[in-house]
């Protein structure tokens, strides 16, 4: 969800940089080549990574009639929220798809920092006679056999924007709708650090090409079922701090989703809403997953905290200011695990600024 750009590249390393077709020329050449294409992204898949996917296949049925079939692959579950996506139910789970190929002529990854975020879909997606890791994550690991990576981009959609412009493939109102739903979310509705100049000449012209702002708003944001709206309410009051409340984190057990009759994913947002807090500089959400392990959700308040580098400690990754990971933790030993590796970094940043 929710990051800002890694700082080091300044504006006009950005351009070329984001702006380099020799890093595409591979991806495009696979494309050429590919009949059969299947695209999976991360678990617990988010706007970005749906509106990519779903960019990506409107595109590549539109406009190369040599690809027979692109199979849209997700491990998990789906989210309902972005049920409003064109194409959302073509989107097919590998526990449930039962008219997926045994191998594809190029598997893409999109939005997903590490093949073990695949799930089940990982042997598709390296199976496949060329696999491309299309992403922004500056944790990204390089997985594929061609690696597409942009961390200076704001999200997978605006990579995948570029991809198709230079591809010259016209955009439509599908297409657009996709891209921008990747976009708005990924940039917290055209908010956070991560929103350039680029972005906005970016959603300009999927504005032209027949995305609606207003429409993709509502659907994303002002159409919560009662249940999220009650659980994040529960969750902010629930807000743990440390002494400067520098830090603030809320605990969230799969008894207190079920009383609510919620899910995981109406926990989105509950952690922007504790960063929110003026003295805030780390927003954790700590949530028991299904195996009794934690998941976390982490945002940052400053360029100076790299909250992606704390989660490398735990296997997880992200953005500077937007990660997260899974910890082999029980929820009520995790906050002690990783507390004290935040306190050490917010006092640094506090010394120093
Ligand atoms: P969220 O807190 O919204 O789930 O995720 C924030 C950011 O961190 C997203 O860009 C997401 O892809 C990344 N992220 C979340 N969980 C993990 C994880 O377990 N591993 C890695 N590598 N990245 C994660
Ligand atoms: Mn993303």
């Amino acid at each position: 969800m929710a990051h800002g750009p890694d700082p080091k590249y300044n504006s006009e390393q950005k351009i070329a940089f984001t702006r380099s077709l020799v890093i595409y020329d591979d991806f495009i050449a696979a494309i050429g080549d590919a009949k059969t294409i299947f695209i999976t992204a991360h678990v617990g898949p988010d706007g970005d990574t749906l509106g990519s996917m779903l960019g990506f296949k409107f595109a590549f049925e539109k406009a190369c009639p040599h690809i027979q079939r692109v199979d849209c692959v997700i491990s998990g579950k789906m989210p309902d929220t972005y049920n409003f996506l064109p194409g959302i139910k073509e989107v097919l789970r590998m526990e449930t798809a039962t008219t997926l190929l045994d191998q594809y002529d190029l598997g893409i990854s999109v939005d997903c920092g590490s093949a073990d975020r695949l799930g089940l879909a990982r042997p598709l997606f390296e199976g496949a006679k060329i696999s491309a890791n299309i992403d922004h994550h500056v944790s990204n690991e390089r997985f594929g056999k061609v690696n597409v990576v942009e961390p200076t981009a704001a999200a997978s959609a605006e990579v995948a924007f570029d991809i198709l412009k230079a591809m010259k493939i016209p955009l439509d109102a599908n297409i657009a709708t996709c891209l921008y739903t990747g976009i708005v979310t990924d940039t917290g509705g055209f908010k956070y650090s991560n929103t350039t100049a680029k972005v906005m000449e970016t959603v300009a012209s999927l504005i032209s090409a027949g995305a609606d702002p207003e429409y993709i708003f509502k659907q994303l944001y002002e159409e919560q079922p009662l249940c999220q709206v009650l659980l994040q309410a529960d969750a902010v009051l629930r807000t743990q701090f440390n002494a400067g409340k520098t830090i603030g984190w809320t605990v969230v057990s799969r008894e207190m989703l079920s009383q609510h009759g919620a899910l995981d994913e109406h926990l989105d947002g509950v952690v922007e809403s504790i960063r929110r807090v003026d003295s805030v500089l780390v927003a954790v959400v700590f949530k028991e997953t299904e195996l009794g392990k934690t998941k976390i959700s982490i945002r940052s308040d400053s360029h100076d905290i790299d909250v992606s580098a704390v989660m490398g400690l735990f296997g997880g990754g992200g953005h500077r200011m937007a990660a997260g990971c899974t910890m082999e933790f029980p929820l009520q030993d995790a906050p002690a695990q990783l507390l004290p590796i935040l306190e050490e970094k917010v006092s640094q940043k506090l010394l120093v600024s």
